[in-house]
C-alpha cells in the first residue's frame, strides 16, 4: 500500500501539522514530555503517524534536536513494527473495561525492549463508559516509564475527566497545496507521471485527508497505469464516487436495507467523506424521483421518502462516522422512528394492546400520569446519553417508549429490531449507567420489540424533513408513506 510505504518517518516530512509537530520537537529537546497525549483530528490527517514518530522520539538514542535517528536499534524496531512495548490498541474493537483493564495490570512490568513503554489508543472515543473509567484511574498514576497517547475522530465524545488529564492536540484538515507537494513527490519517487491539474483534482477529493489521497493516486495507477491523462484521472474520480452512491441509490429504492447499511459502513471504512457521499447520493436519488416523477412510476413515495430521510441526516457531531447515514437508511427503508406519542387513554391502549405482547415484570399497571413521568425520563435519559455518546443515542431518540421500571429493571420496547438490537448491544452499558443516574439504583436493560401506537397527531405539512425535501426538489404525492411527524426537540 502506497500510504503506508510512504508514511513519514520523522517529524519534519508531516504534512500541514507544523503546531503539532514543533510543539512536539520542542518538549522532546527540552525533555519535557508529557506522560499523555490526546491527538484529535478528522481521518487520514497523521495522528497515527505522528504517534509512531513521537514513540520513537521518546526511545531514540541518538535524538538530534527533537527528530528519532530512524537507524539505532530502538527506531529500526518501531519502524519494523516489532517492539514489544510499543502497544497500540484499536478501541473500536477492545472497547471494553477487560481490555482496559488488561492493559493496567501490564502497564506495571517495566518495558522490555524500549526504554519507554508507549500505549497508542486509536479510535479512544469508541470505549465504553467502564472501560474509560479504569483508563482514567492509569492516567492518573501512571508509572514513570508509561507514555499515553490517545487519538481520535471524534474529541466531543471523550469525557472531559479524560481530555483535562492529556496534552491536546487539534489534527487539521491537511491545505491543498501541501497535499498537491506531498501527492506529487509520491508520484515521483514511483515513477509515475502524473499532471498537476489530475493532482490538484486528486488531492481536492481527499479533502484534507491525505491518506485518502494518496489511496486515490493508488486506485488510479492501478486502473491506467503510471501516466494517467488528466481526462482519465478526472474520469475514474467520478467513477470512483458514482458506483456506490448509485448502489446505494438502488438499495434505497428497492428498500433493502442490509444492502444500504452494508455500502454505508463500506464507505465509512474506506475512509471518504461519508457527508458528502450522503450528499452525492440525495443528489442521485434526486435525479431518479425526477424521472420517476416524469414517468409516474410507483417509485416516486420511496425515493421522497429517502431524499427526507438522507437530508435530515446530521454529521455535525460525527464527521467520520457512518451512524447518522445508517440511521437515514433505516428510517427510508423502514419508515420514521416517531416519537412516542402523548398519553393514550388507559382504554386506548388496552384496545390497542390486543395484538401486542404485554408482559411487565411483576404485572405492574400504569397509570396515566405514571406514564407521563416515565416518558419524561426517556426524554432525560436520551439528553444524557447524548451528552456522552451522541452517535449511540441517536438510536433511542424516538425508537422506543419506556415499558417499565422497578427496583431491578429497566424494560424498553422499541419499534424497529434494528434500533433495539443496536441499543441492546453497543448502548446497553451507556444506557444502563445513565438510568443509575437518573433512578438512583442499578438497573438491568431489558428490550422487547412493540408496535408503534398511532402519533396523537400529525403535522400538516409534513415537518422539517418534507421541507428539507422540498428545499430539493421533492415534490409532494398523493401515495407513499406517511409524513414524519415533528420530533418532540429539535436539535440546534
Ligand atoms: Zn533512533
Amino acid at each position: 500500500m502506497l500510504y503506508g510505504k510512504w508514511r513519514p518517518r520523522g517529524f519534519e516530512e508531516v504534512v500541514g501539522q507544523d503546531h503539532v509537530v514543533e510543539t512536539l520537537r520542542n518538549a522532546l529537546a527540552t525533555d519535557k514530555v508529557a506522560h499523555a497525549y490526546l491527538f484529535a483530528g478528522p481521518r487520514g490527517t497523521g495522528k497515527t503517524t505522528t504517534a509512531r514518530i513521537l514513540a520513537k522520539a521518546v526511545n531514540c538514542g541518538e535524538l538530534s534536536d527533537g527528530e528519532p535517528c530512524n537507524k539505532c536499534r530502538s527506531c529500526e524496531a518501531i519502524n519494523r513494527g516489532a517492539a514489544l512495548d510499543l502497544i497500540e490498541m484499536d478501541a473500536a474493537s477492545n472497547r471494553g473495561i477487560d481490555d482496559v483493564r488488561e492493559l493496567r495490570d501490564k502497564i506495571a512490568f517495566a518495558p522490555s525492549d524500549l526504554q519507554r513503554k508507549v500505549y497508542l489508543l486509536d479510535e479512544v472515543h469508541m470505549l465504553t463508559t467502564g472501560a474509560f473509567n479504569a483508563l482514567l484511574k492509569t492516567l492518573e498514576e501512571p508509572p514513570p516509564h508509561a507514555i499515553f497517547i490517545l487519538a481520535t475522530t471524534e474529541l466531543h465524545e471523550i469525557p472531559a475527566t479524560i481530555t483535562s488529564r492529556c496534552q491536546r492536540f487539534d489534527f487539521r484538515r491537511i491545505p491543498l497545496v501541501a497535499m498537491v507537494e506531498r501527492l506529487r513527490l509520491i508520484a515521483e519517487k514511483e515513477g509515475y507521471s502524473v499532471p498537476d491539474e489530475a493532482l490538484l483534482a486528486i488531492a481536492d477529493e481527499g479533502r484534507g485527508a491525505l491518506r485518502d489521497a494518496i489511496t486515490l493516486l493508488e486506485q488510479i495507477a492501478s486502473m491506467y497505469g503510471p501516466s494517467p491523462s488528466t481526462d482519465e484521472v478526472l474520469e475514474s474520480l467520478g467513477l470512483v464516487r458514482d458506483e456506490r452512491t448509485e448502489k446505494l441509490a438502488a438499495a434505497l429504492t428497492e428498500r433493502d436495507l442490509g444492502a444500504s447499511l452494508e455500502i454505508a459502513r463500506e464507505v465509512a471504512g474506506d475512509g471518504l467523506d461519508i457527508a458528502r457521499f450522503t450528499r452525492e447520493t440525495i443528489d442521485t436519488l434526486r435525479e431518479r424521483l425526477l424521472a420517476a416523477a416524469r414517468d409516474r412510476t410507483p417509485e416516486v413515495g420511496v425515493l421522497t421518502h429517502a431524499v427526507a430521510e438522507l437530508a435530515g441526516a446530521d454529521f455535525r457531531r460525527d464527521p467520520g462516522s457512518p451512524v447518522p447515514l445508517e440511521v437515514a437508511c433505516a428510517a427510508a427503508v423502514l419508515g420514521p422512528a416517531q416519537p412516542p406519542a402523548a398519553p393514550a387513554a388507559p382504554d386506548a391502549q388496552s384496545a390497542q394492546g390486543g395484538q401486542q405482547p404485554q408482559r411487565r415484570p411483576q404485572g405492574r399497571r400504569r397509570e396515566p400520569r405514571e406514564e407521563t413521568r416515565e416518558e419524561s425520563f426517556l426524554r432525560e435519559l436520551y439528553e444524557r446519553c447524548r451528552m456522552t455518546q451522541p452517535a449511540l443515542a441517536a438510536w433511542l431518540n424516538g425508537s422506543c417508549e419506556v415499558r417499565a421500571i422497578t427496583d431491578k429493571v429497566l424494560q424498553l420496547g422499541f419499534y424497529h429490531p434494528i434500533h433495539m438490537q443496536k441499543i441492546a448491544n453497543d448502548g446497553r452499558t451507556l444506557v444502563e449507567q445513565k438510568a443509575e443516574e437518573l433512578l438512583g439504583h442499578p438497573v438491568t436493560l431489558l428490550v422487547e420489540r412493540i408496535e408503534r401506537r398511532a402519533p396523537a397527531s400529525r403535522p400538516a405539512k409534513g415537518g422539517h424533513l418534507a421541507a428539507a425535501a422540498r428545499e430539493l426538489g421533492a415534490k409532494p404525492v398523493e401515495s407513499g408513506p406517511p409524513p414524519r411527524p415533528q420530533p418532540p426537540e429539535e436539535d440546534s
